[in-house]
This record gives C-alpha cells, structure tokens and sequence, in this order.
C-alpha cells in the first residue's frame, strides 16, 4: 500500500504538525505540505523553518485539493475547525488528527464533515514537553506507537493508507476503539500528567526556603516530575476537558491504590511496600524490553566524572533514584 499523497495539510504546526512536516519531507510522502496555522508568527516561524510548502493563516484555504488533512491543534479548537474545513475537503480526503483523546474528537469533529471523505482519528504516542514549530523533529515517531480509531464506516484500504504514511515515519500503528484508546491513555499519559502537575505544584506552593532546598536536592526523584510538568498547559487543559471520564475512573482506582500505600506507611507495613515496589519493578523492566524506554541508567543522562585522585566514589546501579 503506498503511503504517498499529493497534497499533506496540517492545520497547526507545534510539536508534532512540525514533526510530521519534517518525517513526511524526508521520507518524501507528500508532493506538497500546506500549513495553516492561527497567529501570523507561527506561521512566519514555520516559512522560516521551511516546513511546507503553502503557508496560510486560513484552514479551509489549506486543505483545498488534498488528500491527507491532519488536525495538529489542541483538541479545544477542534470543532471550530472541523466547521471551518468542512466545506472546503476535496471528496475521497481522509482527515484524521493527532489529538491526545479520541471519542471527543469524534463528537466535534465527524458531524462536520461531508460523506464523502474517510475521518481516521489518529493519536502518535509520540511527544516532548516543548511546543511550537521549532520543538519538531523528523525522528520524533520512530519507533513509538500511533493509534488509529477508525469508525466502521471506513473502507479498510483508506485506514492501511494512513498506517503505511504512519510507518513510512517510522511509527508503530495499532487500531482500537476510540472509547478503549481513551481509557487506556487516562492512565499511562494522562493520570501520570496530573500526578506530576500536583506534585510540583505543590512544590510551587512551598514556602521559598525549602522551595529552594527542593531544586537543590531535585535529582532525588522530584526533577523527573517536572519535565512532565513542564508540558504545553494548553494542550493538557483540553485533554483533562475532553477525556474527564475516562481520567475520572482511572483517578478513583488511583486514589484507592494511593491510600494501602499510605495504610502501609502508616502501619510499618514493610512487606506490603516491598511487594509493590516489586511489581512496579518489573514493569519498568517490561517498558525496557518493549523497547519503549532505554535501559540506561538515569535515562542516560551524562554524569560529571569526579575529580581525580582527593575524591572517588562508586555510584551504585540498580537501587533506584539518587535518593
Ligand atoms: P503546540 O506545539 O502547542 O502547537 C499547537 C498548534 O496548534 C500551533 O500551530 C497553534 O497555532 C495551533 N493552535 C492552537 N490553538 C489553536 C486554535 N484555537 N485554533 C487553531 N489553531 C490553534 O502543540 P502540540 O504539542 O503540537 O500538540 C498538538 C496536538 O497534538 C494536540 O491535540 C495534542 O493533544 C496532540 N499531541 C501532543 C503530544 C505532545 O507531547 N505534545 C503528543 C501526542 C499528541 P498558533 O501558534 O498559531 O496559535
């Protein structure tokens, strides 16, 4: 199947519409990118980068005559621009999306759009915590998962289309129901973004001497938190608007899992922390051999080397977090 199109539209160009740009680029997927985005500097920013190669600040303007339109904005702004492009796609298109929850997408989305082109939603599992045009990278998807929820109205041949584009960047595709995508995200992106917004947030409330001890002592566990914490406040805002229950559900059993933890610290129940802390052992060490994350210690950040010969020590591998 090939995964070539004539004409690849993005509508917003952060992170990851810049990314697809680049992939797409060089893998020579698309005979023309255009990309409309909703300020002019972003946009500027974009023909700067070279991204594409029709820059406009209109999205029905961008997606006239192509066969591949991608939603790349926060979910948010969705609907007004499925009401924007609808009338503009060319008939046969497939318009599909990055966005981080789906059964929203598909609500705001769908009714918007003529029958006669193929609405895939998509999700690459696939980010930073950096935005705009100049966070993307060609290698961003390589190797990580993109979702397609495909509805049963979608002629198979259309959604292998998308998959082989997908690919052609690297990715790894899977399809699934939009409502199970949902639920699966509320817990392994979604609750984990929220746990790390609280944490530093509490952090933030701090008094400001012991604020400035926690940035000091941050490598102890906090610092890997903030990265999390660090990410597009926008997007996130839309994500927990739009995927409430699902993130609602997932937070009960959280909260509920949170509170034995608390019991046992409470109780001095050694062997109860010790078995959890077991188990969430082994899942990491299954995160590695999916390939998903790499096995290096500390996420293989560089270490100082000390100072020859007055101080030497042996750093310690395996037993957790500099703590
Ligand atoms: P980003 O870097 O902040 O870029 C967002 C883009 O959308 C910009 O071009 C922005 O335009 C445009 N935009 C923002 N609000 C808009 C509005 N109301 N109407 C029209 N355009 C608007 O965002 P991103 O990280 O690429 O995320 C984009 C999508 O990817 C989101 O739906 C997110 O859920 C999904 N996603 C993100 C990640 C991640 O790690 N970041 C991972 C997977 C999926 P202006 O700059 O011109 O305002």
């Amino acid at each position: 199947m090939s995964a070539h199109f004539r004409k690849l539209a993005l509508i917003g160009i952060g992170l990851i519409g810049s990314s697809i740009a680049l992939a797409a680029r060089r893998q020579g997927l698309a005979d023309v990118i255009s990309i409309a985005t909703r300020r002019q500097e972003t946009l500027d920013e974009a023909r700067d980068l070279k991204l594409g190669d029709i820059y406009t600040l209109d999205a029905a303007d961008a997606v006239r005559g192509a066969d591949l339109v991608i939603l790349c904005a926060p979910v948010g702004a969705y609907d007004a621009l499925a009401r924007a492009i609808g009338p503009a796609l060319e008939p046969g298109a497939i318009v599909s999306d990055v966005g981080s929850v789906k059964e929203h997408v598909v609500k705001v989305v769908a009714p918007h759009l003529p029958a006669m082109v193929h609405f895939i939603p998509g999700h690459p599992i696939a980010g930073t915590e950096h935005s705009g045009p100049s966070a993307g990278f060609p290698e961003l998807f390589a190797g990580r998962w993109c979702v397609l929820t495909p509805g049963p109205e979608v002629p198979a041949d259309q959604t292998e289309k998308l998959a082989a584009f997908w690919r052609a960047m690297g990715s790894k595709v899977e399809s699934m129901d939009a409502a199970h995508h949902d639920m699966v995200l509320a817990i392994t992106s979604h609750i984990p973004h929220l746990v790390a917004y609280n944490i530093v947030g509490t952090v933030a409330d701090l008094e400001t001497a012991t604020q400035s001890e926690v940035i000091k002592f941050s490598a102890s566990g906090f610092r890997d938190f903030t990265r999390i914490a660090a990410s597009d406040p926008v997007m996130w805002r839309d994500v927990f608007l739009t995927n409430r229950d699902a993130v609602l559900e997932m937070l009960g059993r959280f909260l509920e899992d949170l509170s034995v933890l608390q019991r046992a610290v409470r109780t001095g129940d050694g062997d109860a922390l010790e078995a959890m802390f077991t188990r969430t052992r082994a899942i990491r060490r299954s995160i590695i051999n999916a390939g998903q994350e790499t096995a290096a210690p500390d996420f293989g950040r560089p270490h100082d080397t000390p100072p020859e010969p007055e101080t030497k020590f042996v750093r310690e591998h395996g037993g957790g977090d500099d703590a």
